[in-house]
């Protein structure tokens, strides 16, 4: 799962794409409303934090903007405290939901996990299919009960593939929704770590579909 987050204050921002990252997300950061709107209009992003006040083009019109356009991404708003006019103002713009500031880190995390959720038509935060589990909150994957240690580049696939799985998904959008724009993205091909991750997992629950991608199923080929 990839997503943006967009906060000029330079510390905060840090804060929050270090705590996203650490949850296993790959993330971009933008810290003007410009620079944060042109992402968000140009990447496919799981979901975007996104604050109002910011320098250039504020939070409100970057939400707009990119909901005129058609982008449908989920958008999770700060506003500043007891401002109940941003939260109205946000969500008739498009948001999706809001934190107020000042807010715990584990807040956002929460939040952004039932929007990824939600997106993808998922109710519970644990994620099944057949044998496999991946309990969305803590991170953890289990095959018939047992702990599967996999790394962050694995675990952010199979999460992907958990959310989306019955359909069949490309190279180009994992490519897309698994690496930060600054990632090299040529250096680890998307094929390597499907085969590392049906290693570890142990079971056939990831299907080649020709010329097409993969598709994650519990039900055999
Ligand atoms: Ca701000």
């Amino acid at each position: 799962m990839r997503l943006l987050v967009v906060e000029d204050d330079p510390d905060l921002n840090r804060q929050i794409v270090a705590a996203l990252e650490d949850a296993g997300y790959a993330v971009d950061r933008a810290f003007d409303g410009e620079e944060g709107h042109f992402l968000g209009d140009t990447e496919p992003y799981d979901a975007v934090v996104l604050d109002i006040g910011l320098p250039k083009m504020d939070g409100i019109s970057v939400l707009e903007a990119w909901r005129r356009d058609g982008k449908a991404m989920p958008v999770l708003i700060l506003t500043a405290r007891d401002r109940w006019s941003d939260k109205v103002q946000g969500f008739d713009a498009g948001a999706d939901d809001y934190v107020p500031k000042p807010f715990h880190m584990e807040e956002i995390l929460a939040r952004i996990r039932a929007l990824l959720r939600r997106a993808s038509g998922h109710a519970s935060s644990e994620l099944l299919c057949g044998p496999v589990r991946l309990d969305t909150r803590s991170g953890r994957v289990t095959v018939d009960g047992a702990g599967v240690k996999l790394t962050s580049h694995e675990y952010r696939l199979l999460s992907y593939l958990m959310h989306h799985q019955g359909r069949v998904v490309s190279r180009t959008e994992l490519v897309e929704h698994l690496y930060d724009q600054d990632f090299d993205r040529d250096s680890n091909t998307i094929e390597v770590f499907v085969g590392r991750l049906r290693k570890k997992l142990g079971v056939e629950v990831i299907q080649t579909v020709r010329g097409l991608g993969y598709l994650l199923s519990a039900d055999p080929a």
